[in-house]
């Protein structure tokens, strides 16, 4: 393919369209490059955002990763920014921009087209949503307006609709501007993206943490108050909140209107299709970023994802396919990260919801879960803090499927090495030897992901196989409580017998041979030790996995 001077035209600044604009200038120093940006920044931290609203990034400039300056004199690509391109004339290969700021509008052909116009944060038609103090956040100067927003009010209290990723992360910020925040959520739990028994110690930690959670309830309209500045927040349940200010955080939808009106394939998720090579319907058009529909890796789906990382390596991708080079795009599989207050929730490939989602559609992914609580580092060393992990993996081959992971420290960093072995097609066996840092401060000699491959392989091999609560039958089986004496006097299961696991071999008797013996404790370590033993001894015992942690963790508490 000759690609000698070829004219690449980038439509968005930020993270695909940066990061495609110069991945090409490394690849050609005779390509012509030029990047139309909407907004008066391009290469801006989106994701810093939040903090910029908490105060945590007390300067402005620090989310500007790249000035036009450097795009200029380093790579020589030809930013116009305040430059709206209204449409795309594929026919004759060429745009139509124009300058926000004087109105005048130009044409600009083109050899090479990339969409990289990203998502805009839904905003439902509701009585009121347009009133001053009610807040999106997707760019710098909409940031500036609810911190301007904040101090012109002197805003005490705000509600924050929707209870993801980007909403959490703005409760947070909020109470650290010293606002008294309440989130509403229309789905059972915070952070819908997880599964439930994962994310609800999330919303009872947020709880102690001072906020309010409302769940199973959404926004109905606002209005504003006689003070002028205030905000009732009504609700579908009927709820009436006060409010000082409101940050809409329901999601975002892939900006497809020029894809759209240019006739170019839009999928059946909103987004506009790409193939594996980044290319549109139109081949000498390319979209990468929030408002592209791309495969999932595991599932082989059409699926959204809009987070930064793909959109970076969509956008490399698309520079070097464009080209000439032989690149394609391996999919997505939701690696994500968060932090609010002192807890980091990471996951990354399917969830237990998303798998039986595929299931009822038809698909039938056989799978089984396990989860374990160890600490982040030996418990000797200073600080060790527990994480709460669930691995979930293919039952006949042990296949890793997804994980999720809640805790202080040393979070993500369990993810990112599930993430990459769920890439790289490993099982829960890889898992088990996989050979991973360890120091006292990191790790431990068997580390988390080691932990959940041995205890995954262990149930595989029928070694150790577990159960889970919804899975008991009380009358087929014998409930058998592991843990010490106190620990069942101040909360058990009801019919479940207490033998400690110290004194299981010297009570053998107590326990029945024709039935199948469950043993719990908290969070699953001494009912494996105690399976191993009553398994060993010739009892048909499984280990419920998770323990007494897992079904306390299923149950919501507090939040109204
Ligand atoms: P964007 O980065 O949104 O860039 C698109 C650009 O295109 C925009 O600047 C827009 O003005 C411009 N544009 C659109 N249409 C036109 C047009 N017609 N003409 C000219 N210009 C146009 N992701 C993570 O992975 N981790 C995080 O922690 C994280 N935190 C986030 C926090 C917040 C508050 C937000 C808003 C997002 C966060 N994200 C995070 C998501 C991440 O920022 C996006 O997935 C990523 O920026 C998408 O890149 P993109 O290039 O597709 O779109």
């Amino acid at each position: 393919m000759n690609t000698y001077g070829k004219k690449i035209v980038i439509i968005g600044g930020v993270a695909g369209g940066a990061s495609c604009a110069t991945r090409a200038r490394r690849l050609s120093e005779n390509a012509r490059i030029i990047m139309f940006e909407r907004g008066p920044y391009v290469s801006f931290a989106n994701c810093g955002l939040p903090y910029y609203v908490g105060d945590v990034i007390t300067d402005e400039n620090n989310l500007i990763v790249a000035e036009p300056e450097l795009f200029r004199n380093r790579f020589n690509i030809d930013v116009r920014l305040n430059s709206d391109v209204i449409s795309i004339d594929r026919a004759n290969k060429c745009l139509e921009v124009k300058e926000t700021h004087t109105g005048k509008t130009y044409l600009e052909s083109y050899d090479a087209l990339v969409l990289a116009p990203g998502s805009k944060p839904i905003r439902p038609p509701l009585p009121g949503i347009d009133l001053p103090g009610i807040f999106t956040l997707r760019t710098i100067p909409e940031s500036r307006s609810i911190r301007d927003w904040i101090d012109k009010t002197n805003a005490r209290k705000a509600v924050i609709v929707g209870g993801g990723f980007i909403g959490l992360e703005m409760a947070e910020n909020l109470v650290k501007r010293g606002l008294t925040v309440r989130i509403v959520e229309m789905a059972s739990h915070v952070m819908p993206a997880i599964d439930s028994e994962m994310a609800i110690p999330v919303g009872k930690y947020l709880e102690e943490q001072g906020l309010t959670i409302s769940l199973g309830d959404g926004v109905a309209g606002f209005e504003k108050d006689t003070d002028g500045y205030s905000i009732k927040v009504y609700t579908t349940s009927g709820a009436e909140y006060l409010s000082d200010l409101v940050i809409l955080s329901i999601g975002v939808r892939p900006e497809i209107q020029l894809a759209e009106d240019a006739g170019l394939q839009i999928g059946s998720l909103g987004g506009i299709r790409a193939d594996s090579r980044l290319q549109t319907s139109d081949k000498n058009i390319w979209a990468v970023g929030d408002a592209v529909e791309v495969k999932d890796f595991i599932t082989g789906n059409w699926t959204l994802l809009p987070l930064a990382g793909p959109a970076n390596r969509q956008g490399r991708i698309a520079a070097g396919v464009i080209l000439g080079r032989d690149y394609e795009f391996r999919g997505v599989q939701n690696t994500v990260a968060c932090k609010v207050f002192e807890r980091t929730i990471a996951a990354t490939g399917l969830t237990e919801k998303s798998i039986l989602r595929y299931n009822k559609n038809g698909r039938s992914i056989n799978y089984e879960k396990i989860y374990l609580e160890p600490g982040q580092h030996v418990s000797y060393y200073p600080d060790a803090s527990p994480i709460s992990i669930k691995l979930i993996f293919e039952n006949n081959t042990g296949k890793v499927l997804g994980a999720q992971a809640v805790g202080r420290e040393g979070v993500e960093k369990r993810i990112d090495v599930l993430a990459m072995a769920i890439q790289m097609g490993a099982t829960v066996f890889d898992l088990e030897e996989a050979e991973l840092c360890y120091a006292p401060q990191f790790g431990a000699a068997k580390d988390p992901v080691n932990l959940a491959g041995m205890i995954a392989a262990n149930a595989l091999r029928g070694d150790a196989p577990v159960v889970h609560w919804d899975q008991i039958d009380n009358k087929s089986s014998f409930l058998l409580d592991v843990r010490d004496t106190d620990e069942f006097s101040s909360n058990a299961v009801e019919g479940a017998v207490n033998i400690p696991l110290n004194s299981l071999r010297s009570n053998l008797d107590k326990l029945p041979d024709d039935k199948e013996i469950f043993a719990y404790c908290a969070v699953g370590q001494r009912s494996y030790y105690a399976s191993r033993l009553l398994r060993e001894r010739g009892y048909n015992a499984r280990g419920l996995s998770g323990g007494f942690n897992i079904l306390n963790a299923s149950k919501k508490s507090g939040q109204s």
